[in-house]
């Protein structure tokens, strides 16, 4: 916990000390009144940048005042995971993702854009045919945080009503995109009688410079008893789908066959968020 936080804070101090250092080298070379100016606005953008990102970090991995309506992870000894989707469902990844999760006989939970679930309606009905469960991942993949209250209802609303006309199943989960948050979604939530249910060990295979062994080795490396494992079956950096989420298929057998080899139980969420003990503040990565 310790080591994570001071990570962070050299990740934040190392450039701006180089940032300093080469501002001082400028200086010697710019007219002093220019050069005073530059200084403050460099000064300033770099102060208000580190505030944000650090905040940012904070308020998606630890969060921010009491946590109890939302999980992170399960505070348990058991090795017990489960797997989570995002941004789906995918008429080319999910299919694939659905196919290697029946071979192996390990459940997942889908947390799927409503506007997706409705343009295929056949792949959330299969989701909740094979014995997976799914998620509120919102209808057009909002920040929830800069979004109106009635649109952020509807957003909500009419993603839980695509999900059951598809499947006749109503989400018990809800994600909110990037692990963003606010007060008004979790009264939404409970209003809806949802659960909010974030992450704690990000796959980063949105990441472009993720290949499928990169995804591999930093689940298998970082996994602990509780967690909840984030991909991404669909989605991509600025829009809501379109990435390729080969890398995330191509992975996926390997890391079934990495956290049973280091005695781990891949169980469904509902089954996962039984055990006593939820964890609201645990020492998780950053996610980007
Ligand atoms: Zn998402």
């Amino acid at each position: 916990m310790e080591l994570m936080i001071w990570i962070r804070v050299l990740v934040v101090l190392i450039p701006a000390a180089v940032g300093m250092a080469a501002a001082v080298m400028l200086g010697r070379v710019l007219p002093r009144k220019l050069w005073s100016r530059l200084l403050q606005g460099v000064v300033a953008i770099g102060i208000s940048l580190g505030l944000l990102l650090g905040g940012l970090n904070v308020y998606v991995n630890f969060g921010v005042g009491p946590q109890e309506d939302m999980v992170r992870r399960v505070a348990t000894e058991k090795k017990i995971v489960a797997l989570t989707f995002d941004d789906g469902p995918s008429p080319t990844y999910t299919p694939q993702i659905l196919d290697i999760l029946a071979e192996y006989q390990v459940p997942a939970a889908f947390f799927a854009v409503g506007a997706h679930a409705e343009r295929h309606p056949d792949i959330v009905r299969r989701i909740a045919e094979e014995g997976h469960e799914l998620g509120n991942h919102t209808l057009t993949h909002v920040n929830v945080p800069t979004t109106g209250t009635l649109q952020l209802a509807a957003e909500l609303a009419l993603t839980n009503f695509h999900i059951y006309e598809a499947a006749g199943v109503y989400p018990k989960y809800l994600r909110p995109p990037r692990g963003m948050y606010d007060r008004r979604l979790r009264q939404w939530a409970e209003l809806m009688d949802m659960q909010i249910v974030l992450w704690s060990l990000s796959s980063q295979d949105w990441l472009e410079t993720m290949t499928a062994p990169r995804i591999t080795t930093r689940i298998l490396s970082r996994v602990r008893p509780g967690d909840i494992l984030l991909f991404h079956d669909s989605g991509a950096i600025v829009r809501s789908e379109g990435a390729s989420r080969l890398r995330t298929v191509q992975a996926l057998p390997d890391i079934i066959e990495g956290l049973w080899a280091r005695g781990y139980e891949i169980v469904s969420l509902a089954e996962l968020l039984a055990y006593p003990g939820v964890e609201p503040d645990p020492d998780v990565p950053p996610v980007y």
